[in-house]
């Protein structure tokens, strides 16, 4: 089962219930945990169902609640390896795109725009797999950005690789990190069949949704 979780900042955060306990799939913007505990009292979990949350991405707007939440349900936070260190204090100085912009704010502001870190239960690697959601590295909008696919779920989440604001787009360069690379991210996904794709950014696509993206993708070759 799989919820769109109402409420978040910025951008979408999702549950996906497991036979053994409660994903979230990214957190929201800093202030976000309270809409995602509110959430699940709703649906009738408790906070200590939550088991991980796990970040497309670093960036603020997908994991600027996510250490809050570990923190106040007991969750693990995961995240792939190559965005682990942005987590971290003395984290990579980011280019000069809007991230880079960012860094050079005073710290008092920059807590509102840079994700703050907390203790990482795992690192991830493509191809692991973790709670039946696959992990897919997609670098390129961040180093370590992934997509998550749920064979059982016939679902895959897509972080900021795509975004389905007025139809599917890849994002803009000022917030890659890699554009180069960010422009072909997508094309990890080929070969995968989902019926459904859910987006940090924009409406989910609740049919047919890995032919969509296979065309979309095969449109920009
Ligand atoms: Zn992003």
């Amino acid at each position: 089962m799989i919820w769109p979780i109402p409420g978040t900042r910025a951008a979408h955060a999702y549950l996906l219930q497991q036979p053994d306990g409660l994903v979230a799939i990214d957190a929201g913007y800093v202030g976000s945990d309270g809409a995602i505990l509110r959430f699940m009292r709703s649906r009738g979990f408790r906070p200590e169902d939550l088991k991980w949350v796990v970040v497309t991405h670093h960036h603020v707007d997908h994991a600027g609640s996510a250490a809050r939440l570990c923190a106040q349900t007991g969750a693990q936070l995961a995240i792939h390896t190559a965005d682990a260190p942005y987590l971290a204090s003395g984290r990579p100085k980011e280019l000069m795109n809007l991230w880079g912009a960012i860094e050079r704010l005073p710290a008092r502001l920059a807590r509102f725009l840079l994700t703050v870190g907390g203790p990482i239960g795992r690192r991830l690697e493509d191809g692991d797999t973790l709670h039946g959601l696959r992990v897919i590295h997609t670098p390129g909008h961040t180093p370590g950005s992934i997509c998550l696919y749920s064979e059982a779920e016939s679902a895959v989440f897509v972080g900021d690789v795509l975004n389905n604001e007025r139809g599917l787009r890849r994002p803009p360069w000022n917030v890659n990190h890699n554009h180069r690379k960010a422009q072909l991210a997508a094309r990890h996904l080929l070969g995968l069949s989902y019926e459904r794709a859910f987006f940090g950014h924009g409406p989910p696509i609740e049919r047919d949704a890995s032919r969509a993206i296979t065309r979309f993708v095969g449109e920009l070759a």
